[in-house]
């Protein structure tokens, strides 16, 4: 068995003539794709990579990606996705923990990647134009296949995929051939992923949900990967329609955007049986919009360090528990405790402890984090949940961003899915400063939508009867933006930092 590469590589001998990529104009069958594996792989090798070292990977989504990926793991090499928000200083860091002795980046990085060029490890760089036609990397691409057949263990680190890094800087997590394996598996049983599917990937490949969900085990079962360079609602919506989609992953912001469109409310969906969504809160509104287009929008919950499933909403089950974000995906044990490590009984909060064969097998170069992280076999998420009586699950929040005002938890998740009820709010972030009598007082950010006229007596009113005094914020502070961590996600870190000092 040579893990991922291999697997590819039986599908191919399987279904060789079935169409497994599109990109734009151009498609690729199941035996074009391997052999740009085979030939990938051969261009790497010249380039020095032997098993074990890192190929960094800097570009929007193309198919250079997917195929510098499986030739990597053909290699028994450790693939690393590069967020392309990062700042130069950002992925000299990223460069620089992993090690990287390739980096494969596409025309527009190349400013940055000058700047840090000798800071960081590289030996090798591969630059690629700036594509939307697909052209393959050509230094990548100019012999035939590898002499020599590599054993790859499936305990061997596949991949090295940075955390979003909301909670302070990245971690690298170390995911292996089994993880994936675990990983593709469960989805594909979850939502039975068939080889008549056409999976649209527009979600960014570095982030551990666009390229996992839905797009690998599309791969596996020998469906069609029409994959995006960018996100761009509008042109979702019209693929959606004309290439007959059935099944995509979305992030939740993804989700806003389309449902903003004109075209949400008249594009033939009848094709689309599956949005699978996650990695943040999906609205309940929101997921309402898509209900009633008759769409089935299934949360998950997951992070990177659990490739990323943890629960899941099954399809068809989402109007059994509309907020929530399912049941434990399959291979996956999940339970919820105390501070003491205790389990909490149903419909009391608790921190989510994750065990199974998708579970990371550590972060790259920090055994702190990791003997932190993984401790008796668990790993320690820091998102705390609840489960109901039928043993479904939701997310609460995060651990770290729980407020103590008087001895009273609030969860600012819940305060802040509160204010954007109000049609007047587009955002809100809700977080904790410190206060002298009650250890902290709830403090919120709110964006008004676009000219709305809003004033914090306004939300003052509107939560007075929402939600119980304690849980209300003491002050409501109106901003243009919220800030965003390179994946989207509110840093809290930073809006605690900003506000130490208001005046409450
Ligand atoms: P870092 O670990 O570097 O601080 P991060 O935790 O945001 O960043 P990711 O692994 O991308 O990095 O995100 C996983 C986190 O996203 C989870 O731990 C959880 O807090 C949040 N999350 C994921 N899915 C959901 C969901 N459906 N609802 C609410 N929160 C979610
Ligand atoms: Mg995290």
């Amino acid at each position: 068995d040579r893990g991922l590469a291999s697997w590819l590589a039986r599908r191919a001998s399987f279904d060789p003539e079935r169409v497994a990529m599109t990109f734009g104009e151009r498609s690729w069958t199941y035996a074009e794709l391997q052999h740009e594996v085979e030939a990938f792989a051969a261009a790497l090798v010249r380039l020095g990579v032997r098993p074990g070292d890192r190929v960094a990977f800097l570009d929007l989504n193309h198919p250079n990606y997917l195929l510098t990926l499986f030739a990597t793991a053909r290699l028994g090499a450790i693939f690393v996705p590069l967020n392309f928000r990062l700042t130069a200083p950002e992925l000299q860091f990223a460069l620089a923990d992993s090690g990287a002795c390739v980096l494969v980046y596409a025309e527009p990085f190349a400013e940055a990647v000058e700047q840090i060029r000798d800071e960081i490890p590289c030996r090798a760089f591969v630059r690629t134009p700036d594509d939307e036609a697909g052209e393959l990397a050509t230094a990548l691409v100019e012999s035939g296949p590898p002499q020599e057949e590599r054993f790859v263990d499936r305990d061997d680190v596949a991949l090295i995929m940075y955390t979003s890094g909301t909670t302070g800087r990245p971690k690298g997590a170390m995911i292996t051939h089994d993880n994936l394996l675990a990983s593709i598996h469960g989805f594909s049983l979850t939502f039975d992923t068939r080889a008549d599917d056409r999976t649209l990937v527009v979600a960014p490949l570095f982030h551990i949900g666009g390229l996992n969900v839905t797009t690998l085990s599309a791969f596996l079962n020998g469906a069609t990967v029409v994959l995006e360079r960018r996100f761009d609602p509008d042109r979702v919506l019209r693929l959606l329609e004309e290439r007959r989609i059935t099944t995509m992953f979305a992030v939740p912001t993804m989700l806003v955007e389309m449902a903003r469109r004109p075209g949400f409310a008249t594009a033939d969906l009848d094709a689309l049986r599956l949005i699978v969504s996650g990695g943040a809160p999906v609205p309940v509104p929101l997921l309402e919009q898509y209900l009633a287009r008759g769409i089935d929008v299934c949360a998950g919950y997951g992070m990177t360090e659990a490739a990323p499933l943890i629960t899941i909403v099954p399809p068809g089950r989402v109007l059994d528990k509309v907020g929530s974000v399912g049941l434990p995906s399959f291979f996956t044990e999940v339970t919820l405790v105390d501070d003491q490590g205790r389990e909490v009984p149903t419909g009391t909060p608790g921190e989510f402890l994750v065990r199974g064969p998708n579970v990371m097998k550590g972060y790259w170069n920090r055994p702190d984090a990791t003997a932190a992280t993984l401790a008796d076999g668990w790993l320690r998420t820091g998102d705390v949940g609840v489960r109901d009586e039928d043993g479904f699950y939701t997310v609460v929040d995060r651990k770290k961003d729980m407020i103590i005002t008087g001895g009273e938890n609030v969860y600012p998740a819940e305060v802040e899915a509160c204010l954007v009820e109000h049609e007047r709010i587009a955002d809100a972030a809700v977080f904790g400063v410190p206060e002298p009598t009650w250890g902290e007082a709830v403090v919120a950010v709110v964006v008004a939508r676009d000219d709305a006229a809003l004033t914090e007596e306004d939300v003052t009113a509107f939560m007075a009867d929402r939600l119980a005094r304690y849980k209300q914020p003491r002050r409501i502070v109106l901003v243009d933006e919220l800030p965003r961590s390179p994946s989207g996600k509110v840093v809290k870190g930073e809006l605690r930092t900003r506000y130490a000092d208001l005046a409450l």
